[in-house]
């Protein structure tokens, strides 16, 4: 009888580079029935909640050992886990992204986009292991996984510190509701972008010590940058129609990968198979070393919970 080991490695290879799992996790899926080649998409509301998270936590420009602080994630339609990097600095950027707050001047404000921070209608409680975000009578869920879950109410103390009065009520608040509607289904926000880029972040990781990813929305989709990211051939080829790849097709692109000076200023523009959106994607060297983010790090969890 043949190993079936490698034929299952290699099976799972564009999966893993896309999400971070490990070879153990998806065997035990692929025994259990599941087809561990694709990633699925997410339900409409899940894929809401992860397209506005996704917006925020990249706001906060980590730079770190992982991008945007994932270590790894697990997709399924109805939620998505996410296992943090386990340092008390990133949860504490996380918090501090995604918890809604009331801004400060809300009353000199009319948009409610400007009175409301974060994102919106998000509440929180902890398990033994995992933070759960949600929101109310919503479906769709978020699990932050891979750090003490005791960390998150600390952080959100210290959120609520720094940004002001969060909103923690058992309910979307008006202001909420609307700033949601304003932003719902808008060039500000395109969820059918976001939503499967976040599925896949480990895909914009490279090999470097300091990874760090940003995303913005931009006129006609979005603005990718990668710092010490992996090949372009390689993003286009994660990203592209295989079976793990949301079908982006590369339209054009300026590559310096095979430069002996190498990536610098690499650009690429990635187009859905509907042609309705593009994301131009470009690459950076990461002017921070390894030794660099080590005390970056050490001086953010410091004062992480402050
Ligand atoms: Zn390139």
């Amino acid at each position: 009888m043949t190993d079936p080991r490698p034929a299952l490695l290699a099976a799972t290879r564009d999966r893993r580079a896309c999400t971070g799992e490990s070879h153990q996790a998806l065997t035990a899926l692929h025994r259990s029935g599941a087809d561990i080649r694709a990633i699925a998409a997410a339900d409409p509301e899940q894929a809401e909640l992860e397209a506005a998270a996704t917006l925020a936590v990249c706001r906060i420009g980590i730079q770190g050992a992982h991008p945007l602080g994932i270590a790894s994630l697990h997709p399924e339609p109805h939620r998505l886990t996410m296992r943090l990097t386990p340092r008390p600095y990133v949860v504490r950027l996380w918090a501090e992204a995604l918890l809604p707050c009331h801004a400060w001047d809300a009353h000199t404000r009319t948009d409610p986009r400007d009175r409301v921070g974060g994102v919106y209608g998000l509440r929180w409680h902890t398990t033994a292991s995992a933070v759960h975000l949600y929101r109310p009578r919503t479906p769709g869920l978020l699990r932050l996984t891979g750090f003490p879950a005791r960390w998150w109410p600390r952080a959100a103390a210290a959120a609520e510190r720094s940004r002001g009065p969060l909103v923690t009520g058992p309910d979307w608040t008006p202001d909420e509701h609307a700033a949601e509607a304003g932003i719902r289904d808008t060039a500000l926000r395109p969820t059918a972008l976001l939503s499967p880029l976040l599925r896949r972040i480990r895909a914009t990781a490279g090999t470097g010590a300091v990874q760090a990813t940003d995303a913005w929305a931009a006129y006609g989709g979005l603005r990718l940058e990668t710092m010490d990211g992996p090949p372009c051939a390689e993003l286009a080829r994660l990203l592209g129609p295989g079976s793990c790849g949301p079908g982006w097709t590369a339209a054009s692109a300026w590559c310096a990968c095979e430069r002996p000076a190498g990536r610098e200023g690499c650009v690429m523009t990635l187009r859905t198979p509907d042609g309705r959106w593009t994301v131009n994607c470009t690459a950076q060297r990461s002017p921070r070393t390894a030794a660099d983010l080590a005390a970056l790090s050490a001086e953010g969890d410091r004062r992480a919970f402050a």
